[in-house]
Parts: structure tokens; C-alpha cells; sequence
């Protein structure tokens, strides 16, 4: 990949440039808990995006995508914003970092390419956001702190792409090491790194390759349930609980009675969710993957029949896993399509994949996408 930006980058601007790259994500465990307060789980991954940079004495950014072979020029005024897609998150990073620090850039060029599957739930956008926030923080000097990266790339998704995402992916993005999760609180936003080297295990997703219309009126919905049982809750003796994070079963047990058997189930889901992070951060000090697959079934049974955000498509991929003997399988974001992610032993991979690809083929005509991910480095200089 860098040989081949390199040559776009020369035989497009006749000069050289330095190098950055960034990652896509996965998230272990921790779903649908980050706006209840909760923990997320995630960790950058061995795809990611690639950036040519160098400064271009202009006062315009001429940036060239190699996948699209899609040419953009820009100023850095609000009123320059490109029409372009993928070109408006660079724009989006660079008014970003200058409602931050002032008027601090300058014209730049660039080429730049990824491998993480578009839409397929990696984040490639946040992968494309890190690296330009990374890249323009380290070519101009200016200091700005990992977190505040990974907060312009937020900023860009909020107000230049109108996607009203939550901070995971970017922090995953910027902050990821690798052989290392991180346990994210999103409520204190505290961090903490946690070991993840699953030897004679292999990482693996399974996109479904649907997307379901539901999913933006359901999580809604789910919110509602979630800010529901909150308020039930204080107005019963726990005043003190602002999220789910803050409520136990025997909380909700109490208050089981005075709530829906929907919104019952709902806040099950995540009050659980939030202890199967905690779990799952616990085995991996002592190497147990075994008990961090059983968390990850746990979480799929949960969100399936329970949060309901599932889908059929996904849970026959979390089926054939588990009639495989795979150690660890459930749904990965926010549902009603996208990928499982699977915790494989090295030597049931490849008939997994096998019969899952097969199977899955057999009764929705088409075979999910196979992405084996390795944990690796976030935002970084090459
Ligand atoms: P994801 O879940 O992968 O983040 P999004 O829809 O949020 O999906 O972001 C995908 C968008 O990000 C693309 O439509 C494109 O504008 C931009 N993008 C991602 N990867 C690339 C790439 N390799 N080259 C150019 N643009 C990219
Ligand atoms: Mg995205």
C-alpha cells in the first residue's frame, strides 16, 4: 500500500512526503453501554488508512484519495467545504483543529489509502479522521493531546459528516496499541490497557453483508427504555442513579414490578453488559479466553433476545460458531446488521470459516465477508 501511495503522491505534486498511518477498530465487549455510562472494550486492528503529506507553500489542501482516484482541492474556510465524501472528513479535521488553536495551518498535499472495509463496522472513517488530526498535530507543531485528537475526529463526524457518533472509535483509533484492549469508562473517560495476546486463538469477522432499516428508530427506542428505568429507579429510592451504570440487578429487581417487561429486559441487558466488561478485563490478566468467549456468547444471547438489536442473519453466523466449537462469538455495534466477531482456536479456523461461508451461503444466497483482524497500533508516524 505505501509503495503505491508514494507513486501517486510523486507523480501528482513532483515532490516527496512524509508518512502517517492510523487504524480501524473492533470493540471485544461493551455494546450499547456507552451511553448508559458504562465500559467499552475496544482495540485498534492491523487495517487502517495510510497518509503522504507535505507541505505545498499554498493556501489550499490538494488531497487525492488512491482507492477513489478521486481528486479535491480546498481552503480552509468554512465556506470552502468540498462536496466530496471522503474529502470532507480532512476538511472536517482542519476546521476542527482550527476552531482549537487558531488559524495554525497551511496548505498541504496529500495522497492517502486504507484497507479497512468501508461501512462494514471497522470505523474506517474514524481510521481516515486519526490520521489527518495525527498528521497536521505533528507536522505543525501543535501539541494538541492524544484524547483532543481523537475528540477533532468526533467533532469532524458531528459536524462536517452528520453522524452523531459516540468517542469510541476515534479513541480506539488514536490510542490503540497493540497486543493491547483498552477498557474505556465512558461516563469519567478514564482508560486503562488491558493484555490481549490470544495465542493458538485468531480474531476473526463475519459481515453479514445486511443492514437493516430498524436500526436508528431502535436505538432510539432503546434509549428511551434505558432513561426510563433510570428515572423509575430514582423516584424509588436510588436518587443517585444518573445511568444504568450506577444500578445493579437487585436494583432493578425492586423496582421490576413498576416497569414494562420490555424495559426490564433492556436494562437487564446492559446492567449485565457493564459486568461482562469488567469480567472479561479480569480474565485476560490471567490469560483465561476461555471465560471471555463465554462473556461474548452471554452478550450475543443478549442483545438478541433481550436488548433485541439483533438479526436473523446474525444470529445463524452466532449459531454455526457455536455449533463449531468456536470459543467466542456475538454480534459486534450497534445491530440489525454488520459482522459477528468470532474468538477462533487456530485449529478450527479454517473449518469454520468453511462451513460458515457454506452455510450462510446456502440459505441467503450470498457469503459473508471474512476479515481476520490482528490487534495492532493506532495513529502513528511511519
Ligand atoms: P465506517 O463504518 O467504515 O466508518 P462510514 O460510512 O462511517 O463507515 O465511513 C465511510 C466513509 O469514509 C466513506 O464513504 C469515505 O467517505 C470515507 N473513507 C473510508 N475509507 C476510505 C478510503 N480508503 N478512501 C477514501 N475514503 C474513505
Ligand atoms: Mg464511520
Amino acid at each position: 500500500m505505501k509503495e503505491r501511495i508514494e507513486e501517486c503522491f510523486k507523480s501528482r505534486f513532483a515532490t516527496e512526503g512524509v508518512f502517517y498511518a492510523s487504524a480501524g477498530r473492533i470493540n471485544l465487549i461493551g455494546e450499547h453501554t456507552d451511553y448508559n455510562g458504562g465500559f467499552v472494550f475496544p482495540g485498534a486492528i492491523d487495517k487502517g488508512m495510510m497518509v503522504d503529506i507535505a507541505l505545498n507553500s499554498t493556501d489550499k489542501v490538494r488531497a487525492y484519495s488512491v482507492d477513489l482516484d478521486s481528486y479535491v482541492e480546498f481552503g480552509f474556510n468554512e465556506e470552502d467545504a468540498p462536496s466530496e465524501s471522503w474529502a470532507r472528513y480532512i476538511f472536517g479535521v482542519c476546521r476542527e483543529i482550527i476552531k482549537r488553536c487558531g488559524n495554525v495551518l497551511k496548505g498541504f498535499d496529500t495522497a492517502f489509502a486504507g484497507d479497512v472495509p468501508l461501512g462494514a463496522g471497522m470505523s474506517s472513517s474514524a481510521a481516515l479522521e486519526s490520521a489527518f488530526a495525527f498528521a497536521l498535530n505533528d507536522i505543525f507543531n501543535l501539541s494538541i493531546d492524544k484524547f483532543e485528537l481523537a475528540k477533532i475526529g468526533q467533532s469532524t463526524e458531528h459536524n462536517y459528516c452528520g453522524v452523531k457518533c459516540g468517542i469510541m472509535d476515534q479513541f480506539a483509533s488514536v490510542f490503540g496499541k497493540e497486543g493491547n484492549l483498552i477498557r474505556l469508562d465512558c461516563r469519567s473517560m478514564e482508560y486503562k490497557y488491558f493484555p490481549f495476546h490470544p495465542q493458538g486463538y485468531r480474531l476473526v469477522l463475519l459481515d453479514s453483508v445486511v443492514k437493516h432499516e430498524l436500526a436508528s428508530s431502535a436505538y432510539n427506542k432503546r434509549r428511551e427504555s434505558c432513561e426510563n428505568v433510570c428515572r423509575v429507579m430514582r423516584e424509588n429510592g436510588y436518587p443517585r442513579v444518573e445511568f444504568l451504570r450506577d444500578a445493579d440487578m437487585a436494583m432493578l429487581g425492586s423496582i421490576r414490578e413498576k416497569i414494562s417487561d420490555e424495559d426490564y429486559l433492556r436494562a437487564k441487558y446492559v446492567i449485565e453488559e457493564t459486568e461482562r466488561v469488567l469480567t472479561v478485563c479480569e480474565a485476560l490478566e490471567r490469560d483465561d479466553y476461555e471465560t471471555v468467549g463465554k462473556m461474548m456468547y452471554l452478550t450475543h444471547y443478549g442483545m438478541s433476545k433481550e436488548y433485541e438489536v439483533s438479526c436473523q442473519e446474525l444470529d445463524f453466523l452466532n449459531d454455526i460458531a457455536k455449533e463449531c466449537g468456536v470459543t467466542g462469538s456475538r454480534v459486534m455495534g450497534g445491530g440489525f446488521g454488520g459482522c459477528t466477531i468470532n474468538l477462533v482456536k487456530d485449529e478450527l479456523y479454517d473449518t469454520f470459516i468453511e462451513k460458515a461461508c457454506r452455510l450462510y451461503k446456502e440459505k441467503y444466497g450470498r457469503s459473508p465477508k471474512v476479515y481476520p483482524v490482528v490487534i495492532s497500533n493506532g495513529a502513528r508516524k511511519l
